[in-house]
């Protein structure tokens, strides 16, 4: 198949610099993404994220680099020729212009006829469940659906590329939920490549096939939700991606250290700038002294919190460290739970045992 009648391209982004006076929003940017895939770009604000989708939507000229559409160069091209759909946070629908209107705009732009419009509009509106509500004005409209019609507008031309900055942030936690598992699946029945800007990284593991963590107009790490979430390339990454305590550790004859002991399971390197152990909460269990397969924490509890579906117990390692251990509610198991000021000791599997340097 040509590159002309599939339903998606890849990206080709190479050494993209975006300058504001002497400030780099965007600093060498490199990234590959393929063709059907769908990315997200996490990192907190300013990190770059919407400079660097504003580039591949030509609303942003690169001072340098190069990005390539299905191995066609785009630099050059202008917003209009690179026939990508968007859709922002805020849902930019023309408040004058009722559902139809509004969905039909891209079209109308394009140069679609009567009949082909109203058929296309229909569509993209069912793909989202509003095909019912297609005469009502905008206004009427809940937030949810204004969110809705925005995604209908951003496909309805089918596009190849779609590319979204953070189009779910204003949603309240529930709806944001269930839009997210709409998106992915709008994502699999069409196809077409995602990219996705995002600075919650629940959000990012729920949706993408891969994640690209951005800090500082750089890409920090790009890698699936799994690998990100179990393999991070350093503490910037282990604290921001998922819950986490960083540990120090010492390095001692390629070994890592903690309380006297040398971890199991730990690859370290020489060169590791400040290493710690990376430790999150659902990993560690209560054990006792003698129970093999695991490194053990010894400390002391400070805290038991209970949080619905789980509780979160803290403890109290000494020399000013502290972690906290995650166990679901169960009747069977929540007697078992320590208390308050209880000494206790903690199992970290040697397989979830990880130590990594500082570094973004
Ligand atoms: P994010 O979307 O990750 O929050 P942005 O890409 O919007 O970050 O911005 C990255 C950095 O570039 C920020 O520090 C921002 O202030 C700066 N920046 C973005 N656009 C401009 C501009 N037009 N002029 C000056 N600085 C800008
Ligand atoms: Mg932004």
């Amino acid at each position: 198949m040509s590159e002309d009648q599939k339903l998606s391209m890849s990206i080709d982004i190479e050494n993209l610099t975006k300058t504001y006076g002497s400030f780099a929003a965007l600093d060498d940017v490199s990234l590959s993404i393929k063709s059907g895939e769908f990315l997200s770009l996490l990192g907190s604000s300013g990190s770059g994220k919407t400079t660097l989708l504003m580039a591949l939507a030509g609303f942003v000229r690169p001072d340098a680099g190069s990005i390539r559409f299905g191995g066609r160069e785009m630099i050059f091209e202008p917003p209009h020729k690179r026939d990508v759909g968007m859709m922002f946070q805020s849902y930019a629908l023309f408040p004058h212009m009722n559902v139809f209107q509004n969905v039909a705009y891209p079209l109308k732009l394009r140069g679609y006829n009567r009949a082909d419009i109203r058929k296309r509009v229909q569509e993209a509106l069912a793909m989202v469940e509003l095909d019912h509500l297609i005469e009502r004005n905008i206004t009427e409209m809940s937030g949810g659906q204004r969110q809705r019609i925005a995604l209908a507008r951003a496909i309805v031309f089918e596009p190849k590329i779609l590319l979204m900055d953070e189009p779910l942030s204003a949603l309240d936690k529930r709806l944001r939920e269930t839009m997210q598992l709409e998106l992915r699946r709008l994502h699999e029945r069409l196809g077409m490549t995602v990219v996705y800007v995002t600075h919650d990284q629940r959000e990012a593991l729920t949706m993408s096939d891969r994640i690209a963590v951005m800090s500082n107009g750089k890409i920090c790490q790009i890698d699936t939700p799994v690998n990100l979430y179990e393999r991070p390339a350093n503490r910037f990454i282990a604290e921001f991606v998922g819950e986490s305590s960083c540990l120090p550790v010492t390095l001692n004859n390629g070994q890592a250290i903690f309380q006297g002991r040398a971890l199991q399971g730990a690859n370290v390197t020489n060169d590791m700038k400040n290493p710690s152990l990376v430790v999150r909460p659902e990993k560690l269990q209560f054990i006792t002294a003698d129970t093999l397969g695991y490194n053990h924490l010894h400390g002391q509890v400070t805290d038991v919190i209970f949080q619905g579906e789980s509780q979160l117990v803290q403890v109290d390692l000494g020399e000013g460290m502290n972690v906290a251990i995650r166990r679901p509610t169960r009747s069977s198991e929540s007697s078992r739970l320590p208390a308050r000021g209880e000494s206790v000791v903690l199992g970290l599997h040697v397989q979830d045992t990880l130590v990594v340097g500082d570094g973004q």
